[in-house]
């Protein structure tokens, strides 16, 4: 703590700014924005008599006695107040000082909780204050602030009396704005937060309903919008190639596809094809249940570019994925003429080096594959169209390395997929700087997956059903406990359960898949499942994404309560592709915490991805739900998605506004709060 006297901002390398800089405070701007996260009330003095157990108050009272007591190193003091009453603190770990400081006779305030104890009321640990009789209460309520070891409240306190003083708090919000939304001024706002004066609401301001809060939430809101919406108009005044549906591909397509496109496909290509017309480059996010059909929308797209004599490729999670969407495609696309070619790190070298020869030369268009589609040294050197499957698997910067696959100077345009649907408001906040197009509807025809929750005891039973659903000529999935801390583990496991149920199941074909299988093998084993030659297929979570044997009906997950909910969703969407009735079982291992019991109970409930999505955002908050996505992004540290998601709107439209009208002002709001901070995803 710093010496009486004039306080100033700690100079640079100095252990108070090392603290500071814990907070991530390293101006006096975000000292100003470090706002405090309750307040208490030493304003009012509360006669003894009147204290409510359970409830922090502030007394005034006269020593009467202060003992050490034994065997138990207590410090326990009776005091009396100006009333009469009695109360009794208590100190467990003290310094001897205390004891001195509390002599018979002294008058001092304490302020703390009070409980309803053995002896009486009494306060345990309280803040403590030696006052002489008649000395002013403080006037205003107290700040408490989010803070570090070693860096206690009164030293906040008076750093921010030096940056209240050094930081100029005008006000670059339009005052339309403010009145639409009846926002006080940002000066008037930091000081009520920071110096609450005698008549605020003391409740509003726990709540955070005041409309001093409003006013930094709704700026903090407005900034994230400004922040993603520069990003976004940045990449929009990048060059691309202009790919204008010429329809000889994707026409054709059409007349072969074995299904006619749900009106939800058919909206969301329609965005997607004039998106590619287009000379910028397509920033866009197509989110989509599982099974709603998104790849065959990817091979449209990819179809457009080809069509226009440009490259297109197609990236995903894993290499049971990536090969699943070659088969496919290659099935749509070959009768086309039009070739197509996969790339992994599973094949062999030779097979690698013919296909880059082909993506090199230009003689191949469209490619597949999963990271090593930007691992290897691949050229694709007239990319137009980059597409990223699962895009949630991926990190930002892998998604940036794909991008930068095509030559130099011409930015392909981006199509990220994903079953993991987000959230409306997260789209409309974290994802701003997105286009989103929403495939909002299943292929017809798709019976609800029923979903059962087991006790692991009911194994047995639960074998002898899919033995008999099976006889029947259904197939399922059998998956395998997540394993988190080691990966051998989970292999063991697996084998352990494929032995197990080869055994339980004699006259059944078991098939077993993890990650550690060569890629043929993998293969192999696949279109086996897909063939309908293998009646169950054990497999661990290399099967999460992207899997598609519609046929197979049935699915087991073990040990559930191990699964996050986006996880749970994606793994049971493995079944419920056909038309038959599908049913998943979710085993769990009792006891169950109360996390497992709540994720379990929404998955059980829910079969639509968006609501559980929303469930998932609820219970876990943005910051985890983002993931790997949320590198480089400002979260949010004042508004809450949910209870000022009225703000996001007028937010996002201050933020049109701003940028046309008044880009100083943009830029003045966004360095206050973000010096420079936005990240990676903003390239
Ligand atoms: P996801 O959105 O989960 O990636 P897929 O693209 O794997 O879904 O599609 C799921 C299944 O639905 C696939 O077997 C696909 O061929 C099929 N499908 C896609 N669109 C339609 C449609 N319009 N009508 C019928 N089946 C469709
Ligand atoms: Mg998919």
């Amino acid at each position: 703590m710093s010496g009486v006297g004039a306080a100033q901002w700690p100079s640079k390398g100095s252990r108070q700014a090392a603290l500071l800089a814990r907070l991530d405070i390293h101006r006096p701007e975000d000292l100003i924005l470090h706002l405090p996260l309750r307040y208490e009330d030493e304003t009012r003095l509360t006669p003894v008599a009147r204290v409510q157990p359970g409830t922090s108050a502030q007394i005034e009272a006269e020593v009467l006695s202060c003992e050490n007591t034994r065997p138990r190193r207590q410090l326990l003091v009776h005091l009396r107040d100006d009333t009469g009453s009695e109360i009794i603190a208590r100190w467990i770990n003290f310094y001897p000082s205390l004891q001195k400081q509390l002599a018979p006779g002294r008058r001092v305030r304490l302020f703390g909780e009070v409980r309803g104890g053995f002896f009486g009321v009494e306060m345990v640990h309280p803040r403590l204050r030696l006052v002489d009789k008649g000395e002013p209460l403080p006037r205003a309520l107290t700040p408490v602030y989010p803070t570090t070891a070693g860096l206690g409240q009164p030293t906040l306190r008076r750093l921010l009396d030096v940056a209240l003083d050094a930081v100029p708090l005008d006000d670059p919000l339009p005052s339309t704005i403010r009145q639409q939304l009846a926002l006080p001024g940002f000066a008037e706002a930091i000081h009520t937060l920071h110096r609450p004066p005698p008549d605020t609401d003391a409740h509003m301001l726990a709540t955070r309903e005041h409309p001093a809060w409003r006013r930094i939430k709704f700026e903090e809101l407005l900034v994230q919008q400004l922040s993603l919406r520069r990003a976004y108009n940045a990449r929009r005044a990048h060059e691309a190639v202009c790919l204008p549906p010429r329809r000889t591909l994707t026409r054709a397509l059409h007349e072969r596809l074995p299904f006619v496109l749900t009106s939800a496909q058919q909206r969301v290509l329609d965005e997607i094809a004039a998106d590619l017309a287009a000379p910028h480059p397509m920033q866009r996010l197509l989110q989509g249940d599982v099974g709603s059909g998104k790849t065959v929308v990817a091979a449209f797209a990819m179809l457009q570019a080809a069509e226009n004599g440009w490259q297109a490729a197609l990236m995903a999670p894993t290499e049971i994925l990536a090969e699943q969407h070659y088969r496919k495609l290659a099935t749509w696309l070959d009768p086309l003429g039009i070739g197509i070619t996969w790339l992994s790190g599973g094949r062999r070298k030779r097979e690698r080096e013919s296909e880059l020869a082909r993506l090199e030369s230009g003689e191949c268009l469209l490619a597949v594959g999963t990271h090593a589609l930007i691992e290897t040294p691949v050229n694709l050197p007239r990319l137009a169209l980059a597409i990223i499957d699962e895009q949630h698997r991926f990190g930002v910067r892998q998604r940036l390395a794909l991008r930068n696959k095509g030559t130099a100077g011409v930015r392909p345009h981006m199509l990220m997929m994903s079953a993991t649907p987000i959230p409306r408001t997260l789209a409309m906040t974290h994802y701003a700087d997105l286009d989103v197009s929403t495939l909002d509807e299943l292929p017809p025809g798709r019976a609800p997956i029923h979903t059962r929750l087991a006790s692991a005891t009911r194994r047995t039973e639960i074998i002898a059903r899919l033995k008999a659903a099976c006889l029947e000529g259904r197939q399922a999935y059998w998956v395998c406990p997540l394993i988190e801390e080691s990966e051998a583990l989970q292999l063991k496991t697996a084998l352990e359960t494929w032995e197990t149920l080869k055994e339980a199941l004699p006259e059944l074909r078991v098939g077993l898949i993890h990650g550690r299988l060569r890629a043929e093998e993998k293969t192999a084993v696949m279109a086996a499942f897909a063939a309908g030659e293998l009646h169950v297929l054990v497999a661990t979570t290399v099967i999460e994404v992207g899997v598609d044997v519609p046929r197979a009906s049935l699915m087991v997950i073990e040990h559930a309560e191990r699964f996050g909910l986006a996880q749970l969703h994606q793994l049971r969407g493995r079944v419920g592709r056909g038309t038959a009735q599908s049913s998943c079982v979710l085993l769990y291992e009792p006891p169950l915490s109360r996390a497992a019991r709540a994720r379990l109970k929404v998955i059980f409930e829910h079969n639509d991805g968006f609501a559980i999505a929303r469930e998932d955002l609820r219970i876990r908050g943005p910051g985890e739900f983002i993931g790997a996505r949320q590198s480089g992004l400002p979260l949010l540290r004042y508004a809450d998605l949910e209870r000022d998601g009225y703000l996001i709107e007028p937010a996002r439209e201050a933020a049109a506004e701003l940028l046309a009208d008044d880009p100083a002002a943009a830029g003045k709001l966004l360095a206050r709060w973000l010096d420079g901070r936005e990240g990676l995803l903003r390239a």
